[in-house]
């Protein structure tokens, strides 16, 4: 199952994300994945794992399992890197420790850009941000030249807001569309007007944290706990499948890409199987009316940015 990016390149509905997937997991994850049938995998420079996602992805290659050109590969541009000139700089990178010729798509990870030159998250004394003075459209001609110049075969965006976006597709001079915008987006961020003004625009939406990302850092006690939710219990039940396969259906049915995170390969296997049943409309309405737009990537220490993206 694949969507049409606005490129005409053919992205699978389903991915691996691997964020949190330890180095020394990471590979055997990858490996899990493509025996499975998955053909895209999400990554960053961030992620700080992408040597061991690139092994994985060679070893499958070596193998004759798939081909290079089987696969579509996703990274994304660090906060550090979006002054213009920097961009090639950090896209090599990634491609370095990948060891690929290309990726299939590269996003600016957030709207966000942060002082150059130092730590991935620089903070201040109070624990805030330490902002460059880069601006987001300059990014965006450094992401351009990398189409141009064959390192990525198209470009897109993550965690943009709809005003930011519109920025971007009204930008004088504008030479490459972004493909998509991968945006967190589950049963409790159902992100209904994001999603319907990137569609109308030909933008992909890609939904990170389907399964509402209970491995992430900042995990309290009190947050709520999606895969427990027990209405989705209940639907996952009649349908003799898992609350985590029906959190990646429902994104499926929406049109959008989903990219659950594992490192376990009977949870890759199972995340990969739900092709084999349909949510009724009215299971979709009951999802939808979870959202209370709740956020598990609030990106809290960025709340005085510029670029901050989002409003509530
Ligand atoms: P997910 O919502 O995918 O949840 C991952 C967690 O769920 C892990 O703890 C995993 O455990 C567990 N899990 C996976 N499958 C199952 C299952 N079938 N049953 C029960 N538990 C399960 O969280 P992420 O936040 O990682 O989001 C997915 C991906 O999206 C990321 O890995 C990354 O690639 C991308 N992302 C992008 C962001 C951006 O800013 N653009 C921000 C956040 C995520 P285990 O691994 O131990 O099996």
């Amino acid at each position: 199952m694949v969507i049409v990016l606005n490129t005409g390149a053919a992205m699978p509905e389903i991915g691996l994300g691997t964020w949190k997937s330890p180095k020394g997991q990471v590979a055997e994850a990858v490996k899990a994945a493509i025996d499975t049938g998955y053909r895209h995998i999400d990554g960053a420079y961030i992620y700080e794992n992408e040597k061991e996602v690139g092994e994985g992805i060679h070893q499958k290659i070596k193998e004759g399992v798939v081909k290079r050109e089987d696969l579509f590969i996703v990274s994304k541009l660090w906060c550090t890197f979006h002054a213009k000139d920097k961009v090639k700089e950090a896209c090599y990178k990634t491609l370095t420790d990948l060891n690929l010729d290309y990726l299939d798509l590269y996003l600016i990870h957030w709207p966000m850009g942060f002082k150059a030159g130092g730590e991935n998250l620089p903070l201040d004394e109070n624990n805030l941000i330490i902002p460059s003075d880069t601006d987001f459209l300059d990014t965006w001609e450094g992401m351009e030249a990398l189409v141009d110049n064959g390192m990525v075969k198209a470009i897109g965006l993550s965690n943009f807001n709809e005003e930011q976006i519109g920025r971007i597709l009204n930008k004088p001079n504008l030479r490459h569309k972004p493909a998509v915008n991968q945006i967190e987006c589950h049963p409790y961020l159902t992100q209904e007007d994001l999603i319907s003004y990137c569609h109308s625009n030909g933008i992909v939406v890609t939904a990170y944290s389907p399964l509402g990302s209970p491995d992430r850092p900042w995990a309290k006690n009190d947050d709520p706990t999606l895969l427990e939710e027990p209405t989705l219990q209940n639907i996952a039940r009649s349908h003799g499948k898992t609350a985590a396969q029906v959190l990646i259906r429902f994104q499926i049915q929406r049109g959008l890409v989903v990219i659950p995170k594992s490192v376990t390969k009977s949870r890759i296997q199972e995340n990969f199987q739900v092709l084999d049943f349909e949510l009724t409309g009215e299971e979709m309405e009951t999802i939808l009316s979870f959202n209370k737009n709740w956020r598990y990537c609030p990106m809290h220490w960025c709340v005085g940015h510029k670029d901050y993206p989002f409003k509530h």
